[in-house]
């Protein structure tokens, strides 16, 4: 039996959501992850300080004993985000980093921000102080196809944001398309870009295959193959300013199955397994730890973690839980529909 050790992975974009999602899937994050970015999207969102501080202890509260997971808490940038506040709480590790959110991109983000000059005063503080933006790229715009907004979005904002602030340590996250992965090579040292396990899994079609897949929809959408082949080059090459943000995105299953179904796939669970097979499909299992351990923890400046998980392949197929209940509710399981030979065992 093939058998792989790796530094134990973080997960460098999660939403939580609150109370009893939260405490289902609370769980399913720190089993394999270490640390997560946990993102302020809430209704309403985290907007401050207090509300961090306050939403950290929920968080807290469904970590399963003996667990030494470490949740790394945003807020919701506005046009009204209070710079002097941020400086503190980022200096007292209250809050890790702001979150921009064009506004109606996504599940709750109708407060964004509407126009990036407002912001600007707030993001020069922030890389003066060394505080990562992380950015959900896509204009909103309708006359934009939902295709093209990532690009459009990196070409009318992302390229402004770079060139009047180098210095501002920036995530794109959940980058979807091949002139993201390029924009990100060519861009400066402090910009780079996270991955989720669906993009890297799954091209468009699997939104459409045999009829609507309601599970496989998330923003920003899935896109074509050539798009999806460009994420899989960066991820398995091992190069440093690509990482995994897996993105796991909770909605109750009746609320993606319905006539005006939920973004977001909840892919916690089986990520790690579900990358270990596609790294080893392209013969990269020596560059799993880089994309899904080390390089989100270089870009953010902070430690390796020092515990490991250890891999295992299996000579059939694991079998995927379905879902997680929830009262007389459940969560649909993110499954790519592909075998997956490998999973995470203790010692
Ligand atoms: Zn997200």
């Amino acid at each position: 039996m093939e058998k792989i050790e790796i530094i134990k992975p973080d997960d460098w974009h999660a939403h939580f959501r609150d109370n009893d999602i939260l405490k289902a899937v609370v769980p399913e994050t720190t089993r394999h992850f270490a640390r997560a970015i946990v993102m302020p999207n809430l209704n309403p969102p985290i907007l401050n300080r207090k509300d961090a501080i306050l939403y950290k202890k929920k968080v807290e509260q469904a970590i399963p004993i003996d667990n030494n997971f470490k949740p790394f808490m945003t807020i919701y940038l506005t046009e009204n985000t209070n710079k002097n506040e941020l400086k503190k709480s980022f200096k007292n590790g209250e809050v890790f980093a702001v979150k921009l959110y064009p506004a109606g991109a996504t599940t709750n983000s109708d407060s964004g921000v509407k126009n990036i000059e407002k912001v600007m005063p707030i993001l020069e503080t922030m890389a003066e102080i060394g505080m990562p933006l992380l950015i959900h790229g896509e204009v909103t715009d309708p006359k934009f196809d939902i295709y093209d907004r990532e690009k459009v979005f990196i070409d009318q904002k992302l390229d402004y944001i770079c060139k009047q602030l180098p210095e501002l340590k920036i995530t794109l996250e959940h980058i979807t398309t091949k002139e993201a992965t390029k924009y990100i090579i060519e861009g400066n040292k402090n910009l780079a870009a996270s991955i989720t396990t669906h993009h890297l899994a799954l091209n468009r079609n699997a939104m459409f295959l045999g009829g609507i897949n309601p599970h496989n929809y998330c923003l920003p959408v899935l896109k074509r193959e050539e798009h999806r082949q460009a994420l899989l080059q960066v991820a398995t090459s091992g190069a440093p300013k690509f990482f995994l943000g897996t993105d796991t995105a909770p909605h109750f299953t009746k609320d993606k199955v319905s006539s005006c179904g939920c973004a977001g796939v909840f892919n916690a669970t089986y990520t790690i397994p579900i990358l270990t097979q596609i790294f080893d499909d392209r013969s990269a299992l020596d560059n799993l730890e880089n994309f899904v351990s080390k390089n989100g923890a270089n870009h953010y400046e902070v430690d390796l973690n020092k515990t490991k998980i250890y891999l295992k392949k299996f000579s059939t197929p694991i079998s995927f839980r379905e879902n997680l209940i929830i009262g007389s509710d459940t969560i649909t399981i993110f499954n790519p529909s592909f075998s997956v030979y490998w999973e995470v065992q203790n010692k």
